[in-house]
């Protein structure tokens, strides 16, 4: 009887184990790709609107002008000299 019963025991300790390494490996399986870094802008950083075509740009990539209302952040030389011709 107490045999029988540790026999059982240690059955389901394998059972157990082999089921839990099996969902660890699912669980792995499962986890997002790791963003590669260095690609995309820093977080936090606030896009701005360019003025002439509306294009959302971040302002460390941005063409910017800087004149009594403010700086404005252009997509390109092209919008900035739309804006502001010279
Ligand atoms: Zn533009």
């Amino acid at each position: 009887m107490l045999a029988r019963f540790l026999i059982w025991a240690l059955f389901l300790l394998v059972v157990w184990r082999a089921l839990r390494s099996l969902i660890g490996g699912i669980m792995k399986g499962a986890a997002p790709p790791e963003v590669p870094r260095g690609g995309p802008p820093a977080k936090g950083e606030l896009m701005v609107r360019d003025p002439v075509c509306g294009t959302f740009v971040l302002p460390s990539r941005s063409v910017s002008l800087r004149d009594r209302n403010g700086t404005h952040h252009f997509c390109s030389d092209r919008c900035r000299q739309a804006f502001q011709p010279q």
